[in-house]
């Protein structure tokens, strides 16, 4: 028994242009410009983990005010 893995011409789902794929889902081009734009969100999500505690300190200033 043979597992055929052979790509067949499949409409990628973010660009809808028509490329040999494995199985369905997006071209390798998208494939690629998600992998990078995936990479650039683990850098900005570091980023984001410390506002938040830049955001609660004025907050929690105007809280003693009242
Ligand atoms: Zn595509």
């Amino acid at each position: 028994m043979e597992l055929d893995l052979s790509p067949i011409p499949m409409e990628c789902m973010r660009c809808h242009r028509t490329e040999p794929m494995r199985f369905y889902g997006v071209c390798t081009t998208c494939r690629a410009e998600l992998q990078a734009a995936f990479s650039r969100d683990e850098r900005e999500i570091e980023v984001a983990a410390y506002e938040p505690k830049v955001n609660v300190t004025p907050n929690a200033v105007a809280l003693k005010d009242d």
